[in-house]
């Protein structure tokens, strides 16, 4: 049995119509992810966490961002969703998408408030937020408050993406304000200029780490040790991730504009 088919994924995906044929009937996607599928079915209020990105690799900056998010905003729990395919990034290869789903299940693993949705890596097609966002609100019930965690400096960038008031209109923000990234009047402004959007401002422990700063040391065969859990520099140093002599370990992606999720 697959990973997604233990996930009751089904082997048609997650538009797909296999594992959950009440929601298909509907039109919905089958399931976001196992563990918070069924958040808000008693029809009590609750708050539920998206956190989207390429996360190529994940590392201990998402991981404290949505941890502290789920704290500060009292969230149910968190739901990483890795990209699929996203539109920009194209000066570079992305790691296949499975394989950044791999990472971010191992990042999550034993965190019972954690999940991962293949959502996006199992639709086919450019990757856009707004569709991602409509899917997950289709999918939920009212009662279920849905807040998308993003560094400020990537809400930005879906705020200049297409269909920003849409975005705008289904998802509350919670805002991580990363190291060297100021939220400043100018930002603001932009930012309402695009959709009404609501978006609430935390500030989340300064790891000034990213997934480039972490490909890096990796082409240049440096530690990942205490940047990334455990797992998941094992799976990068065992399918040899982001060595400059392997690029057959990544997939071309295609051209494009900028990603909704990351600046
Ligand atoms: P890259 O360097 O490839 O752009 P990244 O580290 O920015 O990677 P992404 O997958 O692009 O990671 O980002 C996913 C989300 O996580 C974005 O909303 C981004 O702002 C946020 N994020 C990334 N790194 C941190 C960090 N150190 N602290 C807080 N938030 C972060
Ligand atoms: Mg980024």
């Amino acid at each position: 049995m697959t990973g997604r088919e233990q996930e009751g994924w089904g082997r048609r995906g997650a538009w797909g119509a296999a594992s959950a044929p009440a929601a298909a009937r509907e039109g919905r996607p089958a399931v976001v992810c196992p563990r918070f599928d069924g958040v808000g079915a008693d029809g009590a209020p609750v708050r539920l966490g998206i956190m989207g990105g390429t996360f190529d690799p994940i590392h201990q900056g998402h991981l404290a961002c949505a941890e502290q998010a789920r704290e500060a905003f009292g969230l149910a729990g968190v739901v990483f969703v890795p990209t699929g395919r996203p539109a920009f990034k194209r000066d570079r290869a992305v790691t296949d998408g499975a394989v950044r789903l791999e990472m971010c299940r191992a990042a999550v693993a034993g965190n019972p408030a954690f999940a991962v949705s293949p959502l996006e890596v199992d639709r086919p097609g450019i990757t856009y937020a707004v569709d991602t966002l409509r899917a997950l609100r289709h999918h939920y019930p009212a009662n279920v408050e849905l807040f998308f965690i993003a560094g400020a400096d990537a809400i930005l960038s879906i705020a200049r993406w297409h269909e920003s008031a849409e975005v705008a209109r289904l998802a509350r923000f919670a805002a991580a304000t990363r190291p060297g990234f100021e939220v400043t009047e100018s930002f603001k402004e932009e930012l309402a200029s695009r959709g009404a959007f609501r978006v609430d401002y935390f500030e989340v422990t300064a790891l000034a780490i990213s997934s480039s700063y972490l490909r890096e040391r990796a082409a240049r065969g440096l530690s990942l040790r205490y940047l990334t859990p455990d797992p998941v520099r094992e799976i990068i140093e065992a399918r040899g991730l982001y060595r400059l002599e392997a690029p057959t370990t990544a997939a071309a992606v295609g051209g494009g504009k900028e990603s909704p999720w990351t600046p």
